[in-house]
């Protein structure tokens, strides 16, 4: 059961499906069945719009089981301002669902000429139409009864996704953990490569070395500093060769006093 109410479901649907005005679109279902819940301008480098799109998709999917193909779309278009633009759009309302007998918007209200007679459905617009019906046929019409149409689960997980966000802004924190850790070692990765260009003459095994004393010197704790796992690349290099010459004086230092062949003997 949703943790949501009904007003506010059916107020996150009609913004779901609501169509942009300036956008063509590839499939009939969308803005029709299937409203836009999530976007991701997924060439972009923002790592938690990526971890709450892809987390959101993952769960959104579970909940709609077995009807995941046909409720969750996972859409990619061009978009002017973004490049390219992932959205997943999902079939709000179950498919068997009533529809305005005048113009074929979901119902909202069910009326019939007697208790158990022929429902008849109604949008809110047309509610009215009924009542005219009603006149020219000279039958009265039990007062209309609300008809709720039944939201899918894919739309109530992912109306509580989005509704979660005003809240909190991750979906997924360890998700989110893991891909901006991958992230920094990646970007660490190349800033340091690009560091040990200035040092050729240093053997893999030095740079290793002088790698792994530098993350504990100080590149470890550039994670976070910058938004999306971004590094400081001169910060990289200014830490790379502080741990460089620390190496290299350590190496020294042992050199010159390792004892000189000979000199034990003369103690
Ligand atoms: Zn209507």
């Amino acid at each position: 059961m949703s943790s949501l109410d009904r007003d506010t479901l059916t107020e996150i649907a009609e913004k779901a499906l609501t169509r942009p005005s300036d956008a063509m679109f590839w499939d009939d279902r969308l803005f029709t069945t299937h409203g836009a819940m999530f976007h991701w301008a997924d060439n972009g480098d923002d790592i938690l719009e990526e971890s709450n799109y892809l987390s959101a998709l993952a769960l959104i999917q579970g909940a709609a089981g077995d009807f995941a193909d046909d409720h969750v779309i996972d859409g990619s278009a061009r978009h002017f301002a973004f490049g390219s633009l992932r959205t997943i759009y999902v079939q709000v309302y179950e498919g068997d669902v009533m529809r305005c007998r005048e113009c074929d918007e979901i119902a909202a209200w069910a009326v019939s000429r007697k208790k158990h007679g022929r429902r008849r459905f109604l949008c809110d617009s047309h509610k009215d139409c009924w009542e005219w019906e009603s006149e020219r046929y000279g039958l009265p019409a039990l007062a209309p009864i609300k008809y709720r149409p039944k939201f899918t689960a894919a739309f109530t997980e992912a109306a509580e996704l989005a509704y979660g966000l005003l809240d909190y802004p991750i979906i997924d924190e360890s998700d989110y953990s893991e891909r901006e850790y991958e992230r920094f070692q990646s970007n660490l990765n190349e800033a340091l490569e690009y560091v040990q260009r200035d040092f050729e003459d240093d053997s893999e095994q030095e740079s290793a070395a002088i790698s792994e004393r530098a993350y504990e010197g100080g590149l470890g704790e550039l994670l976070g500093e910058l938004p999306d796992a971004c590094v400081d690349t001169d910060k990289v290099a200014a830490i790379y060769r502080e741990a460089r010459d620390a190496y290299f004086t350590e190496l020294g230092n042992a050199h010159l006093n390792a004892p000189i062949a000979g000199q034990l003997a003369l103690v």
